[in-house]
């Protein structure tokens, strides 16, 4: 096992992902690729759903968070495991939606959803509209007007957590581009105003207060401050808020030093600051959803590249290069997410060697690490990139018009393409 029970070393000394022989896989498929193990999916997702269900209650709903793994399968995926999902864009929903996924169970996010989104989500008859500000929800109580139509929200509030992670994924403080803060009295403003707007029905509350976060804290303190937000806004205005969205962001492993947190045990230690507040204070339980992404989807992913030039500078580093980078993944020069790297076709060997490594891109900020533990490599070694699962894929680019790599995906011993590579030909196919 390398991190994870479904990556091992074979008799070949080649790393394994779900039984199989990424050395073979990248024979198979060509690199550079994503590689996904679908029953380390299914499994989170069970474990999240049981866990949701029996500290929340049979109400309680686990959404699937898809900005950090978007294309039709995943939402297939999601549908048959009894989740929901949250949704971003007007491409997030359209894609859900050709795969077949319930339009009630999809939460439509976003800061700065256009008239088009909020047209199209209502005529695809999405669940809940998360609505970020005033803004936006009298735009959505015109649209609605517009259709005879009664529209179903949530109100994004920033509970004002420091959730001690990187500064790019905070997004509960009072100062974010995200939601009304209940501090300067916004958010209890925009709950009046949303009790009072046409084709409106408030159902509940929503917040995220970031992502990658390992300590259980942050997401208490924030269901203690949503909860008691809501008990202030039954005791002041009477309205019961029937739904609380406490968002996802929960940590994940990328290497040795981070830890594993045990999802279904940080499930139920926020669940208890609600159940006991709830009791204490007799109101009525809401019904909780949860919005994981990365603790979904990260751990079950890999990247496979083949390593081009290997170049040493005396008295400084080591580079790999690899026939990838930014474009297929983004996050060390977004904020410097550091990753667990070997070399694919000799697993079994020490990771003696200290390397940067490299991506292909005109840009010295195109690094999928630096100072990176490896075992020293040789051009056309396979190199493997390990929980790259979430965000990797979904922030995907064609800087430098290198095509997107294709998602493979392994269940039961077998792997098929769940997206194609990219071709120089789909480069050019919107070119006029
Ligand atoms: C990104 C995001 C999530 C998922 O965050 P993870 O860290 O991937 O779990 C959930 N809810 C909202 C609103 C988000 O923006």
């Amino acid at each position: 096992m390398i991190l994870y029970p479904h990556l091992s070393v074979n008799e070949q000394g080649h790393l394994t992902i779900g039984g199989l022989d990424t050395v073979e896989l990248a024979r198979e498929f060509g690199t550079p690729a994503y590689i996904i193990d679908e029953d380390v999916i299914r499994q989170n997702m069970r474990i999240y759903l049981k866990a949701a269900t029996e500290n929340f209650g049979a109400g309680a709903l686990p959404l699937f968070a898809s900005k950090s793994l978007c294309f039709k399968e995943i939402y297939k995926i999601a549908a048959e495991e009894g989740l929901g999902i949250d949704c971003v864009s007007g491409g997030e929903l359209y894609t859900a939606r050709a795969a077949g996924f319930p339009a009630e169970k999809i939460f439509f996010h976003g800061n700065n959803k256009t008239d088009r989104d909020i047209s199209d989500a209502m005529e695809m008859g999405v669940g809940r509209i998360v609505v970020d500000n005033i803004d936006e929800l009298y735009a959505v109580s015109d649209e609605a007007k517009a259709r005879s139509i009664t529209q179903k929200i949530l109100l994004r509030i920033t509970p004002g957590i420091d959730p001690h992670t990187h500064k790019a994924v905070v997004t509960g403080s009072v100062d974010s581009k995200f939601g009304s803060a209940i501090e300067t009295g916004q958010a209890m403003d925009i709950v009046k105003r949303a009790i009072a707007a046409d084709n409106i029905e408030l159902c509940g509350l929503h917040c995220h207060i970031g992502s990658q976060i390992f300590d259980v804290q942050p997401f208490s303190d924030a269901a203690d401050i949503m909860i008691r937000f809501i008990a202030d806004i039954k005791n002041t205005l009477g309205y019961t808020i029937k739904e609380l969205n406490l968002g996802g962001g929960l940590g994940v492993r990328y290497t040795e030093d981070d830890p594993q947190i045990d999802y279904a045990a940080a499930i139920s230690d926020i669940a208890s600051v609600v159940t006991d507040f709830c009791a204490q204070n007799g109101i009525a339980m809401p019904e909780v959803r949860l919005e994981p992404g990365r603790s979904l989807v990260a751990a079950a992913g890999i990247t496979l590249y083949t390593v081009g030039s290997v170049k040493e500078i005396p008295g400084f580093k080591n580079y790999i290069s690899v026939d990838g980078g930014m474009p297929d993944n983004p996050r060390y020069a977004l904020y410097q997410s550091r990753y667990t790297a070997l070399i694919a076709n000799r697993a079994d060997m020490p990771r003696s060697y200290r390397a940067t490594v490299a991506g292909r891109c005109c840009e010295s900020g195109d690094l999928i690490g630096e100072d990176m533990d490896i075992q020293p490599a040789r051009r056309g070694d396979i190199l493997a990139v390990l929980v790259t699962g979430a965000y990797n894929y979904s922030m995907a680019s064609n800087y430098n018009r290198i095509p997107r790599p294709p998602v493979i995906m392994v269940k039961g011993g077998k792997a098929r393409l769940a997206v194609a590579r990219e071709t120089y030909e789909d480069l050019i196919r919107l070119d006029l």
